[in-house]
């Protein structure tokens, strides 16, 4: 077989697995009977088993390094491919086997330590977490230091360095924000939950979405995912609270991004967004600097208003909608509050990494910052820095993908204040496909054969700036 069949093959397969193994996680979430947890995790292992067999096989390897490509496709798939391969090539079996064993050892961990509030029953396997993704972190290294090479598993091309003098000035500028605002309560408004599922569907649709290539679904966490192309499935919670529209919109975002992905890059590890950060972008774009604008709801909450419990003015939906309080914890913070939530846990997971700090620090240093920043403190480790499973699963570096994300959403969104004319009347009249088409082009359309700070530079002539984000932060609260 040809050198370059033998890789596009391979990769086909890897990409069709990977559909599998997404399929085999929509349903663990929204239909698994609960003793089937055993049988499911077996059948994932295997198809993980298969992809990462494929992936590092040495026949592979021997191709990538000696095909010739004919086409500039054949080029940026080679290059991508040829990255990835010799990445997880300098990574022992071995350590890939500790790292999942920890996982699942602190998953359990912080389960417990969660359900009694002590911590202590989660810092030695935090700890020791935290020395295999250093080992990871010197192995794959690809930043100028062991957080920075963590940080680029999700966001390349960033470093730490780079991050804390961007989210300094973010969190000096947020914390005078905070300061100038009057503090509201947030009523949580409730909804006739099935006259509301429909309207929230209707918004999903109004974005873009083709009903032939969508299904909804519930589960605990919304979270959306892509089974193949033209298969995107999307979750909300289930309950009655207005959130679960921005939930959907949320997800929808991501979905939207997916369904855009160039179909000529269809089974090649460039059919990808470009970097969790990007991703996140068009999630944070919709839910929140268009679904929490007032250009969305000012005729539409006419309509809206129906399957509210407790009607209340425009005004006081919107002023509700952007209250900042005093949030214990980050997902039911508002923008301000959510911003300064990751700014915390970045700062702590970063120094931990770096070995500044040790495991019995955290509680302390949660406290400190959630006095400062936020402007309450924890009664327990549960309501602190337990509230999020990231690093239980060893995912450092993962959040300040948010913070990014939430940067690039607000430069997408100024720019395409510029680019498309009637911008505003668009969102008034929830007539989205002029900023679906110029996302599509400017953000979807390249796939991963850019990173996403050359994609946003060319989109908006901008690399990654706080800028445009407080100034969307000081106009939605204030
Ligand atoms: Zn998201």
């Amino acid at each position: 077989m040809e050198k370059l069949e033998l890789i596009y093959q391979a990769q086909k397969e890897i990409s069709v697995l990977s559909g599998i193994i997404e399929l085999l996680g929509w349903d663990e979430e929204t239909n698994l009977p609960e003793d089937a947890l055993e049988g499911r995790a077996e059948q994932v292992k295997l198809i993980e088993v298969l992809i990462h067999r494929n992936f590092l096989s040495a026949r592979l390897w021997y191709a990538v390094n000696k095909a010739l490509p004919t086409t500039k496709k054949d080029a940026l798939v080679l290059k991508e491919l040829k990255r990835e391969i010799s990445k997880q090539r300098r990574i022992p079996q071995i350590l890939v086997e500790e790292i999942a064993h920890q996982e699942i050892i602190c998953r359990k961990l912080w389960k417990d330590a969660r359900a009694a509030k002590d911590a202590s029953l989660f810092l030695p396997g935090l700890k020791r977490m935290i020395k295999l993704k250093r080992r990871y972190a010197q192995l794959v290294m690809s930043g100028s230091d062991n957080y920075s090479a963590l940080l680029s598993e999700f966001e390349p091309g960033i470093d730490s360095s780079r991050l804390d003098k961007i989210f300094s000035r973010l969190r000096d500028e947020l914390l005078s924000i905070k300061e100038a605002i009057a503090q509201r309560e947030y009523i949580d408004l409730k909804t006739d939950r099935s006259m509301h599922k429909k309207l929230v569907k209707d918004i999903v649709y109004s974005m873009g979405i083709e009903k032939r290539r969508l299904v909804f679904g519930v589960s605990m966490h919304p979270f959306s995912t892509q089974i193949s192309r033209n298969d995107v499935r999307i979750t909300t919670r289930l309950n009655d609270s207005v959130d679960i529209l921005f939930d959907a919109m949320h997800e929808a975002g991501h979905a939207l991004y997916d369904l855009n992905l160039p179909k000529e890059y269809l089974h090649t590890v460039l059919f990808s967004g470009s970097s969790i950060g990007l991703h996140e972008s068009q999630s944070t774009l919709w839910e929140i600097f268009i679904g929490k604008s007032m250009m969305f709801w000012q005729d539409y909450y006419k309509q809206y208003k129906q399957v509210l419990k407790q009607p209340c003015s425009l005004d006081a939906f919107m002023k509700n909608m952007h209250s900042v309080g005093k949030p214990l914890k980050r997902l039911d913070a508002d923008i301000l509050n959510y911003c300064l939530h990751i700014l915390i846990r970045y700062e702590i997971e970063r120094d931990l990494i770096l070995g500044k700090i040790d495991v019995s620090d955290i509680s302390r240093l949660w406290k400190e910052r959630m006095k400062d920043y936020i402007g309450v403190v924890p009664e327990n480790d549960a309501e602190g820095f337990l509230q999020d499973i990231h690093w239980a699963d060893g995912d450092f570096g993962y959040f300040p993908t948010y913070l990014i994300g939430l940067m690039y959403a607000a430069q997408i969104f100024e720019k395409m204040q510029k680019d498309i004319p009637e911008f505003e009347n668009c969102i008034r009249r929830h007539e989205f496909h002029p900023i679906k088409d110029w996302l599509a082009k400017n953000i979807h359309s390249y796939g991963k054969t850019l990173s996403s700070e050359k994609i946003i530079m060319k989109a908006t002539g901008n690399g990654l700036s706080p800028e445009p984000l407080l100034r969307q932060i000081k106009r939605l609260v204030s």
